[in-house]
């Protein structure tokens, strides 16, 4: 083959080699192109999720810390932190329904966006939920910003006709070091706007360091309290009952209190809340039982005729389905007969779950414990109770006592301890200070009496010396 056709063939090759290479190498272009547009999309789509708020088109949670930490980042000065939400804006939702709800988070939301300072941002969190970085230069100054907020929700139109008062509720967290975790300001916000929950007088509070020592003081209580029961630092006060008439006493209530090692006292109004929280109280209800038992169980071998002791039961016993079997064991280990033993179980818990609660009350009453219904009078359903519960006694609340001597209360003591008494159900006045308070009681039947004019709770010692003169 001559040697001009040779070269003339082979530029051929190279040329649609050189062709194709350059196809090939395009289409890779192309393709990595493609990979990096797709991979764009996907990460403005993500970011457009995490960062733009569904309902209002504003900054998510998330977005705002961000932002908030890159302020904090250069010590800036006079900032606060911002929680607001709605009083009872379930009830809107349910009244006009989630769609009208998302309105109203919208409003919220272009609201901040009007009163809005240069540097300043908000972002919707969940439901009703927002934060706020604001700059301010004074309390008051703050404020009358505030105010302006307020008055604009207050003036919300539902439709053009419908207004609906909208009431905000926020707590401010004032940024006085910045190097505090952002978590922790978000918590401090939170906690002064809970601390002014299902107020109507006002609608802001700062959060000040008694919340924290509150907080302080709820972890130091539960970090101590497993090893204080196993310590015995929990101590049973018993407060006489006295029947009316011969003024004899016919039982005690137990009340316990933490006596701690450094001797001082703390009453059940300081942890006995937060052991309903945690749960705790039903461990310490427990306890309180095995110990009153053992004491009775003692008395009773002692020959010393001990009267019925009751037992405050926190409604959470009644969500442990072994609640029954595990205080009826306790009784037979002791081997102390159940007529020693009461419990008395408050209004409000049974009212919460009358038909559940009523379940476990006939397993107690048909073992043979006695139920009394704590501080009778003060729930919205007492008569209901009345009704539906088997119950031996009531104790009537406190507060009807106090106001003895008022005609209308008069009237309905009298009254209440006649229906009880046709219902086959005792009635012990509870609280009861004064003589004129025993008097009016003693003469309307009332069977029995516990209160400081008798006698304030005291030790087992004391008592166990009353029961021995008898
Ligand atoms: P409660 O069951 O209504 O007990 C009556 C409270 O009123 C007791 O307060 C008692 O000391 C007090 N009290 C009695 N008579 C008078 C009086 O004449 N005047 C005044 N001002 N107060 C009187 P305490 O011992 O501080 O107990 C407070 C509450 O703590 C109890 O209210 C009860 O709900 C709860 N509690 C106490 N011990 C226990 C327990 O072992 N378990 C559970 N679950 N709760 C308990
Ligand atoms: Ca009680
Ligand atoms: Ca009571």
């Amino acid at each position: 083959v001559p040697v001009e056709i040779m070269d003339k063939m082979m530029n051929e090759v190279i040329e649609k080699g050189n062709v194709l290479f350059i196809k090939i190498l395009s289409m890779i272009v192309l393709l990595f192109m493609l990979i990096f547009m797709i991979q764009l999309k996907r990460k403005k789509e993500l970011a457009r999720i995490a960062y733009v708020d569904e309902i209002t088109g504003g900054d998510t949670y998330a977005k705002f810390c961000i932002s908030v930490r890159k302020i904090l980042e250069n010590n800036p000065e006079n900032l606060a932190i911002l929680n607001i939400n709605i009083d009872g804006f379930k009830f809107f939702n349910n009244i006009f329904g989630y769609e009208e709800g998302d309105k109203v988070i919208r409003f919220i939301w272009t609201t901040l966006n009007d009163i809005k300072q240069t540097k300043e941002f908000h972002a919707h969190h969940y439901a009703d939920n927002f934060y706020a970085l604001f700059y301010f230069e004074d309390k008051k100054q703050l404020f009358d910003r505030l105010l302006i907020f307020y008055k604009k929700l207050q003036n919300y139109a539902v439709s053009d006709t419908k207004k609906y008062m909208l009431t905000p509720h926020i707590g401010i967290y004032e940024i006085k070091n910045p190097d505090i975790d952002i978590n922790n300001m978000i918590n401090y916000s939170n906690l002064a706007r809970k601390s002014i929950k299902e107020r109507k007088d006002i609608f802001y509070a700062f959060f000040d360091n008694t919340f924290e020592n509150k907080q302080l003081h709820d972890s130091i209580i539960e970090s101590q309290m497993r090893d204080a029961l196993e310590k015995e630092e929990f101590v049973v006060y018993l407060q006489p009952k006295y029947n009316t008439l011969e003024q004899k006493i016919v039982g005690a209530e137990a009340l316990v209190r933490w006596k701690k090692e450094d001797g001082t006292t703390i009453v059940p109004m300081n942890f006995i809340p937060l052991f309903e929280k945690n749960r705790f109280i039903t461990e310490l209800d427990k306890y309180i039982h095995t110990v009153v038992c053992k004491k009775q169980k003692l008395w009773l071998d002692m020959g010393l005729n001990p009267v019925p002791i009751s037992i405050n039961l926190s409604r959470l016993n009644f969500y442990n389905p072994n609640f029954v079997k595990i205080f009826k064991e306790i009784l037979d280990n002791i081997g102390l007969p159940p007529q020693y033993i009461q419990f008395e179980i408050t209004e409000t818990a049974i009212l919460e779950n009358i038909d559940f609660l009523n379940k476990t009350i006939d397993q107690l009453y048909n073992l043979g414990f006695k139920i009394l219904i704590d501080d009778f009078g003060v729930g919205y359903s007492s008569m209901m109770l009345l009704r539906d519960t088997r119950i031996h006694a009531l104790k009537l609340d406190k507060s009807f006592i106090d106001s003895i001597g008022d005609m209308r209360t008069d009237k309905i003591v009298y009254h209440t301890i006649n229906l009880a008494h046709s219902l086959k159900i005792e009635v012990i006045a509870e609280g009861v200070e004064t003589e004129e308070q025993y008097k009016f009681l003693k003469a309307i039947n009332c069977d029995s009496i516990q209160g400081y004019y008798f006698s304030k709770p005291i030790t087992e010692f004391v008592f166990e010396k009353i029961l021995m003169n008898k």
